[in-house]
């Protein structure tokens, strides 16, 4: 079967110089180098989000991450650990450590752009030249609106940089205009429809049409072949390129998004929450979103939602909330049904609300009617899954594909042991969760 299937070739013992394929020479077996693949990906996502923090200013040293991202990477070299468990047990260390690293780059952002608030985001664009900048990279985003402002240049997000607009200290700039397309994987048609400049910032970001090649630039750790990585903070390339080309007529867009919802902003619907919980109105609060993928299976998360009753909330956050963010779900008694919460590593921001809800409450995290049902992509989402399983949340549904690292025996620890379960059809799983 594909799924006992492996790939090593980290040793001059590799089959035939090439890769273990079945089973390694050394011993290891298939499910030891998936439970090894994991362990990866969930590092690199942590890594992503510490790479962020560093670059907003984060300095002061880490070093229980450190002794444990050496742990765990020489946990993996060639005969030293053989055994499965130890590395189920390194995958939830994993999910610990990523939830500290979540909560020290959501502090730098707070300290540096002060707390999100609900914000209205218009989709369409202004007269004028304009700027698209994609990815995560807040910092980049900030540095390219002081060097803009002034210039009549207009700045638009896209993807996940939608909740830099709930920044105060970003949304002070006037020019900062709105947020055109999507998830990351409409960037090729987006990118190629406005004559604009574009600005990389992180991942995702995909190879580039021609239409665009000469007036798209990175920066940070993104590359593209022949295409202008911009070292440091100086983005007078972009701004130059920007200029030269064409202006846009306005034009509004079809979706007016609120993105935003910070902590303290729920927190000061506690009251209301617990009264509604208490008399029955609010049944179920449901983390919906993560990683989008382009696959007609991502339809899932917008049917999933709009078949959800009356009487539950969705948190929301990643890329994945584009497949419903227009959605109007109204409110139940003046709380908001769709809550965006920002980017993926805001999944910080729901565990901190789900916690706070739950001491508010009175109740365990096993008793708090709460579920996560999650998109996932890439590494990001590998190690939000393991901080929640580290976490004890009971109940996780995930899709829209099993993991690609699983093979049966891992499927089966995460289901009995971690309470995971897959996505199947909306109106089933719907049924599964809310009883
Ligand atoms: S570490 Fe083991 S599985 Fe990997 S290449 Fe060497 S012998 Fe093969
Ligand atoms: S939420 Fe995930 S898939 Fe979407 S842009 Fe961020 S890292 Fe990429």
């Amino acid at each position: 079967m594909e799924k006992d299937k492996m790939f090593c070739y980290q040793c001059s013992q590799a089959v035939k110089g090439v890769g273990c394929v079945t089973a390694g020479v050394c011993g290891k077996s298939p499910t030891l180098a998936r439970l090894q693949d994991n362990l990866i990906h969930s590092i690199q996502g942590m890594s992503g989000y510490l790479y962020r923090a560093r670059r907003i200013g984060f300095a002061q040293p880490l070093p229980e991450i450190d002794e444990f991202v050496s742990r765990a990477f020489y946990s993996m070299f060639t005969n030293v650990n053989f055994d499965p468990e130890s590395f189920i047990d390194l995958a939830v260390e994993s999910g610990r450590m990523n939830l500290k690293v979540m909560k020290l780059l959501k502090v730098a952002y707070i300290e540096q752009y002060g707390e999100p608030e609900p914000t209205i985001v218009p989709s369409g664009v202004k007269k004028g030249k304009g700027i698209i900048i994609t990815g995560h990279g807040l910092k980049v985003l900030e540095e390219l609106l002081k060097q803009t402002e002034g210039t009549g240049i207009n700045i638009y997000t896209h993807s996940e940089m939608l909740p830099a607009h709930a920044y105060p200290e970003l949304k002070k700039y006037k020019h900062l205009v709105g947020n055109l397309g999507k998830a990351w994987h409409d960037q090729r048609r987006l990118f190629s429809k406005y004559p604009f400049a574009v600005l990389a910032t992180s991942n995702c970001v995909l190879l580039p049409r021609k239409e665009y090649q000469d007036r798209i630039f990175t920066t940070g750790p993104v590359r593209l072949p022949g295409v202008k990585h911009i070292s440091g903070y100086d983005y007078s390339p972009v701004i130059e390129k920007a200029m030269s080309l064409p202006e846009v007529d306005e034009a509004s867009g079809e979706t007016v998004l609120t993105t935003g919802f910070s902590r303290s902003v729920i927190l000061s619907m506690k009251n209301s929450i617990k009264e509604l919980i208490e008399a029955g109105r609010l049944r179920h609060i449901l983390l919906v979103g993560g990683c989008d993928s382009p696959t007609t299976k991502m339809q899932y998360y917008r049917e999933f939602v709009s078949l959800l009753p009356e009487d539950t909330l969705v948190l929301t956050l990643g890329c994945g909330k584009y497949r419903f963010n227009d959605l109007d779900l109204g409110h139940i008694e003046g709380v908001p049904r769709l809550i965006d919460l920002g980017q993926c590593n805001d999944a910080i921001v729901a565990i901190d609300i789900a916690a706070s809800l739950c001491e508010f409450l009175g109740i365990s995290v096993a008793e708090l009617p709460f579920t996560p049902v999650l998109c996932w992509m890439n590494q990001d989402a590998v190690s939000i899954l393991w901080s929640l399983i580290a976490l004890g949340i009971p109940r996780i549904y995930l899709g829209p594909v099993l993991p690609a690292w699983a093979n049966e025996e891992i499927l089966e620890v995460l289901k009995s042991r971690h309470g995971v379960s897959f996505i199947s059809d909306p109106k089933e799983d719907i049924q599964r969760i809310l009883g």
